[in-house]
C-alpha cells in the first residue's frame, strides 16, 4: 500500500470518525536517581520533554502514615499500574506473594470498559504480565495479552547468566525492539515497556560510570521506541500519551541499595511528551500513583465510581479540581485538608467505615458535606475521631479520589 493511499484512508477514518485515536505506552527504566538522569546526557528523553514536560516525583506513599510503601521494584510497578499504594494493592516486595487484584489495573480498567481495545507488555521480567497485571489468572478476568514479549530471563540457553548482568543487556535490547516494531506496526491501545539493566548496574556499582552508561543505553532504547510514536502520530492522526519513569531512586551513601524511605531512595522522575500538563505537574512534586489517572483522562476512561474513591493518584494532564488530600488531626479536630485549583465548584465528601472494597464487595458511603472547593479544608464531625478506620472518597466535577483515615495502622 501506497503511503498516499493510507493517508487518504487515514483521512477517511478521521473525517468519519471524527476524532484521532487516543493510545499510551508508559516506560520504566528501573532505579534511576532523578539526581542521576539530570546529569547524564539523554537526548531522546530530552526530546519527549521538550515536547511535554519533565519533573521530579515520588514513590513509596506517606512516609510514615498508613500508606507507606517500600521502595522496591515490584511494589513500584504496582502502585504504577494500579494508581494505588501498597496498603491497597497489598505487593510488598519482589516475591509478589498476595496481590490484592480488587484494586484492578490499568490494564484491567481499559479492558473492562472497551473489550476490543489491545493492551501489550514487553518486559525483561517475566512476573509483570503474570503476576502484577495477572494475565490468564482467573481472579484478574484478564485472558493473555495481545502483544506479550518477556521471559527472556528464563530462558538460560539464549541468555548465560553472567555476573556482569550483560544477558539483562541484552534482553533490553531486544525488548526494546521489539516494542519499538509493534507499537509502530500494530500499536496497541495500552503498551507497558519495562526495562532494567540500570537497576543492576546500580545495585552493582553504585553513583558509577557504569551505572550513567546504562541510563545512556536506556535512553536509546526508549528514543528507538519513541520513534515509532512519532511515526504513528504522523501517519495515522494517533494522539499518544508517553510516560516515562522509574520505579525509586537509591542509597545517598552510594547509590548502591533501595528499599527504604530516605529522601533518595523516594525520589522518582517522570517524563513525558503530554501537552496538557496541569499546574499540579507543574508547581507540585507528582507521585507514581498520578500515573493511572492521567492515563484514563488520556484514554477518555470511564470507572466505576467505587474504583475511582479508590485512586490514590490525581491527573498530570487536563482540568483537575484538587490534589493533596491530607486528613490530620489538628488541635483535637479531625481535618481534611487539599489544595484547590478552581475558582468555583464544590466537592461532595462520602464517608464508609467498612473497606469491604477489598474483599471486592461494595461499601455503604454516606455524604457527610458538600464543600465550596476553595475552602481546601473540612472539619470532619467530632464523632469519626474515634474509629479506628473509615475512609472517605471526594467527588468533584473533573475528579473522584479517596483517602482513608487508619491511625493506628503505620
Ligand atoms: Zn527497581
Amino acid at each position: 500500500m501506497s503511503n498516499k493511499f493510507i493517508l487518504i484512508l487515514l483521512f477517511l477514518v478521521i473525517s468519519t470518525t471524527g476524532f484521532a485515536q487516543k493510545k499510551v505506552v508508559f516506560i520504566i527504566l528501573d532505579g534511576i536517581p532523578a539526581d542521576v538522569l539530570e546529569k547524564v546526557a539523554t537526548p531522546h528523553l530530552d526530546e519527549i520533554a521538550k515536547i511535554g514536560g519533565y519533573s521530579r516525583a515520588y514513590t513509596g506513599g506517606i512516609k510514615g502514615g498508613y500508606s507507606e510503601t517500600p521502595t522496591i521494584s515490584a511494589v513500584g510497578y504496582n502502585s504504577l499500574i494500579t494508581g494505588t499504594w501498597a496498603n491497597k494493592h497489598n505487593v510488598w516486595d519482589n516475591d509478589i506473594v498476595a496481590p490484592n487484584y480488587h484494586y484492578w489495573t490499568i490494564f484491567k480498567m481499559l479492558k473492562n470498559a472497551r473489550p476490543a481495545s489491545t493492551i501489550g507488555v514487553f518486559s525483561t521480567w517475566q512476573d509483570n504480565r503474570t503476576k502484577l497485571i495477572g494475565a490468564g489468572l482467573a481472579e484478574t478476568g484478564i485472558k493473555a495479552l495481545d502483544y506479550a514479549f518477556d521471559s527472556f530471563e528464563l530462558d538460560t540457553l539464549s541468555y548465560p547468566h553472567d555476573l556482569g548482568k550483560k544477558y539483562i543487556q541484552k534482553i533490553d535490547n531486544l525488548v526494546s525492539f521489539e516494542a519499538a516494531y509493534q507499537l509502530k506496526t500494530n500499536a496497541p491501545d495500552l503498551s507497558w515497556v519495562y526495562l532494567e539493566y540500570t537497576d543492576d548496574m546500580g545495585h552493582q556499582f553504585g553513583d558509577s560510570p557504569e551505572l550513567h552508561a546504562a541510563v545512556e543505553l536506556a535512553d536509546t532504547q526508549v528514543g528507538r521506541i519513541f520513534d515509532s510514536i512519532k511515526y504513528r502520530e504522523e501517519m495515522f492522526g494517533e494522539e499518544w500519551l508517553v510516560l516515562v519513569t522509574t520505579d525509586h531512586g537509591r542509597k545517598a551513601s552510594d547509590g548502591k541499595d533501595h528499599g527504604g524511605q530516605s529522601d533518595r531512595e523516594r525520589e522518582t522522575w517522570i517524563v513525558t511528551n503530554a501537552k496538557n500538563l496541569n499546574d499540579y505537574f507543574k508547581n507540585e512534586k507528582p507521585a507514581v500513583v498520578d500515573l493511572l489517572p492521567s492515563m484514563l483522562r488520556h484514554l477518555d476512561l470511564e470507572i466505576p465510581k467505587s474504583n475511582a474513591g479508590e485512586l490514590d493518584g490525581v491527573s498530570l494532564i487536563g482540568a483537575i479540581d484538587f490534589s493533596g488530600l491530607e486528613l490530620i488531626e489538628d488541635s483535637g479536630e479531625l481535618v481534611l485538608n487539599w489544595k484547590s485549583y478552581v475558582k468555583e465548584g464544590e466537592v461532595e465528601l462520602y464517608l464508609s467505615t467498612s473497606n469491604n472494597y477489598q474483599q471486592g464487595l461494595p461499601d455503604r458511603y454516606e455524604l457527610i458535606g458538600t464543600v465550596s472547593t476553595i475552602n481546601q479544608s473540612f472539619q470532619l464531625p467530632k464523632k469519626y475521631k474515634e474509629l479506628d478506620f473509615f475512609k472517605l472518597m471526594l467527588v468533584s466535577p473533573a475528579q473522584t479520589a479517596g483517602i482513608w483515615w487508619s491511625p493506628n495502622k503505620k
